[in-house]
């Protein structure tokens, strides 16, 4: 533990006492304290007001049964998560996570960063996260149906359109918010913007399914602006191969760059030419199928078991797109070795500490998630916005909005940066820009 403020340091140590089972927790909670000494020690007022001690505390957790039966007519059970973190700013707003590996730290981390996230798109959102360890692979349409109903029959009673708006997040794209959103209208009786990511026509905005990884790509593009260069002719590496990674792949190769490698949690690919989405699109959105598929439909390609190697492909850009802690020191040095001049996070916390120092001490260009993925939820900013006002806007304002919210959120990091004595260092510029904004509501809102 590197913090050396007195503060910073007697709050971090009490939570990792109180959740010591939560690692994931304490990894982000840890990585925002350290960026945020110069601001701590430049605010008194923060330490008497008792933010840090509030800011790492859910307001509300809640914790709750999920019972369903699968197609052979058993009964399951599958646990339940919402933690409404932060709402200073606005109403708790982000993700339902369904994957065997939610737990109660993966949700804290994931709600607590969403915080600082959501303040940085200077739209009025507050921070939550939510989800289930039920796994949809594998699982026909009508057991995720009554997976999702049993689900929302529970958090119908806690979200509302003003009070906390979930959206997606591995596990739960439309087919899954679908389900949530029809369960929702049926027990509140009302059509309203409760949830995020709805389909097209039926509340959803245009570009909402697109925004993350498109987001990603005008941060990226912004960041190697800076420093005299673009995507034209780079060759680019993205992990995952789900709703952000997709879309990630589509604009990198839009903007000029060469995709040369996705990944499922199975295993790679490679090809060399170039990888065609539309193939990768239809594998993974139409057939739900595994990306090893791809090498029967593009046989120049290649497939490699296990995803770790992905890493291990050369590239200029790598854009990690799956999971948490996806690349640990041994594959940053991997990737600094095959000469990695860029990399932007799009999966939420992508690199453990230890890889973030390595790229930073190379000189790679680093730009943390919670900035280069905040365009999706800014997305459903919009589709809330729309939602209210009863209107939809084409594709092109919102894709113009949505472009230009990563360019001030680059902005907003960039001077947060500077104005912290680090400048050039995103991730500490992300935290603090973020963190003002929250840390000063908090203050005028009182002891709440
Ligand atoms: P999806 O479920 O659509 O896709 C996730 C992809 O990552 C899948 O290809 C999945 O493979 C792969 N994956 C999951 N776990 C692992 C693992 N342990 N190792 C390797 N690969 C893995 O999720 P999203 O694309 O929506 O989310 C991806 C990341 O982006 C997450 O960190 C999420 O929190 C973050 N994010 C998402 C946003 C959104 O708008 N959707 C917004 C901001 C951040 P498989 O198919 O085998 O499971």
């Amino acid at each position: 533990m590197a913090l050396t403020n007195e503060y910073l340091k007697r709050v971090y140590d009490g939570l990792a006492e109180r959740c010591a089972n939560e690692k994931e927790f304490l990894q982000a909670v840890e990585e925002v304290f350290e960026s945020l000494e110069p601001v701590i020690e430049k605010h008194p007022e923060y330490e008497k007001a008792g933010i840090m001690e509030r800011i790492v505390e859910p307001e509300r957790t809640i914790l709750f049964r999920v019972p369903w039966v699968d197609d052979k007519g058993q009964v399951q059970v599958n646990r339940g998560y919402r933690v409404q973190f932060n709402s200073a700013i606005g109403p708790y707003k982000g993700g339902l996570r369904f994957h065997p590996s939610v737990n109660l730290s993966v949700m804290k981390f994931l709600g607590f960063e969403q915080i600082f996230k959501n303040s940085l798109t200077t739209l009025p959102m507050g921070g939550g996260k939510g989800g289930s360890d039920f796994d949809p692979k594998g699982k026909s349409d009508n057991e995720v149906m009554r997976f999702c109903q049993s689900f929302m029959n529970e958090l119908y009673r806690h979200i509302g359109p003003d009070t906390d708006v979930p959206a997606g997040d591995i596990g739960v794209g439309s087919r899954e918010v679908g389900y949530l959103f029809g369960q929702y209208k049926k027990l509140a009786n009302e059509f309203t913007g409760v949830l995020t990511g709805k389909l097209v026509g039926s509340g959803g905005s245009l570009v909402r399914t697109q925004a993350t990884g498109y987001g990603l790509c005008y941060f990226t593009n912004e960041l190697l602006k800076t420093n005299g260069t673009s995507f034209e002719g780079k060759t680019v590496v993205v992990s995952g191969a789900g709703n952000v990674a997709i879309y990630a792949a589509v604009k990198a190769t839009e903007l000029g760059g060469k995709v040369v490698a996705m990944c499922d949690s199975n295993g790679y690919i490679y090809d060399p030419e170039g990888v065609d989405i539309d193939v990768v699109k239809d594998i993974k959105e139409v057939r739900r199928a595994r990306i090893k598929e791809y090498v029967d439909a593009v046989p120049r390609a290649t497939y490699t078991e296990g995803c770790k190697g992905i890493w291990t492909v050369k590239c200029d850009i790598a854009l990690p797109c799956a999971t948490q802690n996806e690349i640990d020191e041994e594959s940053a040095k991997a990737l600094i070795a095959n000469g990695v001049m860029c990399l932007c996070e799009g999966a939420n916390m992508p690199s453990t500490p230890e890889a973030i120092a390595a790229f930073q001490n190379a000189g790679v260009l680093f730009g943390p998630a919670k900035a280069c993925n905040a365009g999706g939820v800014a997305t459903s900013g919009l589709e809330m916005t729309q939602n209210s006002e009863r209107i939809y806007w084409s594709a092109e304002e919102v894709d113009e909005k949505l472009h230009s919210i990563m360019v001030n959120i680059y902005n907003a990091c960039e001077d947060a940066a500077k104005e912290a004595g680090k400048p050039g260092n995103l991730a500490v510029g992300a935290n603090v820009a973020g963190f003002l904004k929250v840390a000063n509501a908090m203050l005028w809102q009182g002891i709440c």
